[in-house]
């Protein structure tokens, strides 16, 4: 696999809490409208879109008016499930302007390490992505209490690269709050800056990734490495970029730079 992807056709997105809801946890309409157009076009454009998003328990807390994430697992599992219906209510409205058709695919580990559920899975996008729909993942949190503790996948950079890996994508990109990968936390040092490509994962990658992300996500720039790092060993070249300019994605598919690309192996 090059790292060319002008000729990228299966792509998985993969969007977080931080680009899709306000600090209040209500949703970002502005921004997830462009999103779903981008991504429409794209789709248009006879590329496959696989849209893995966070936010269902961003979104609950929003929406149930709680003044913050709530500390308990089933606390955070209710908000999940509150936050998915307005999720998906809102990705369906979005993507029905579009003319798109959207589909939920709620995950856990065990039906990714299990080979007969895994087969069932995949299956399942591979139909999906025939009849020209876009399959919209999240794990599965009403019952994935582990990820919610910190044990299952973890996070959804995780599940993105996973489900990368499984439905052999030509890419990843995963927008976040950030444009890339930078030499330095470029809130603490204003002279950080952007790294366009890294070719290997090492520990020096690893060491830029520093700390964890925003207060409504789960994840920070590290779940964003690991993921590049099982997903590049697939051999599939893997974007970041900031999810306020996902037009972005226009010029990563023109073969254009953008963001830090992370190479395939
Ligand atoms: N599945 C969680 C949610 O939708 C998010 C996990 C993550 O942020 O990585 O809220």
């Amino acid at each position: 696999m090059g790292q060319d992807l002008q000729d990228a056709r299966r792509i998985v997105v993969k969007v977080g809490t931080s680009t899709l809801t306000h600090e209040s946890g209500k949703l970002n309409f502005r921004q997830i409208e462009r999103i779903v157009r981008v991504l429409s076009d794209l789709k248009n454009a006879d590329r496959e879109i696989i849209l893995v998003t966070s936010g269902a328990i961003g979104v609950g807390v929003g929406k149930l008016g709680l003044p913050r994430r709530p500390s308990d697992v089933g606390g955070r599992q209710a908000a999940a499930a509150v936050g998915q219906c307005e999720l998906m209510f809102t990705y369906d409205k979005l993507f029905s302007e579009y003319g798109q058709i959207v589909s939920q695919v709620l995950l856990t580990r065990d039906d990714i390490d299990d080979k007969e559920r895994c087969h069932n899975v995949v299956n399942t996008f591979a139909r999906l992505l025939d009849m020209g729909a876009v399959p919209i993942v999240n794990e599965n949190d009403t019952v994935a209490v582990d990820e919610l503790i910190g044990i299952n996948f973890g996070d959804n950079d995780s599940l993105s690269a996973i489900v990368a890996k499984l439905m052999k994508a030509d890419a990843l990109v995963i927008l976040t709050d950030i444009d890339g990968l930078y030499t330095a936390d470029p809130h603490k040092h204003p002279d950080a800056k952007r790294i366009p490509r890294v070719e290997h994962i090492d520990d020096s990658v690893k060491a830029l990734a520093g700390g964890v992300g925003s207060s409504r996500g789960t994840g920070g720039m590290i779940t964003k490495i690991s993921a590049a790092e099982i997903a590049t060993g697939a051999g599939i070249p893997t974007v970041i970029i900031a999810g306020e300019t996902p037009q972005l994605l226009y010029d990563l598919f023109e073969g254009k730079e953008a963001g830090t690309i992370f190479c395939a192996r």
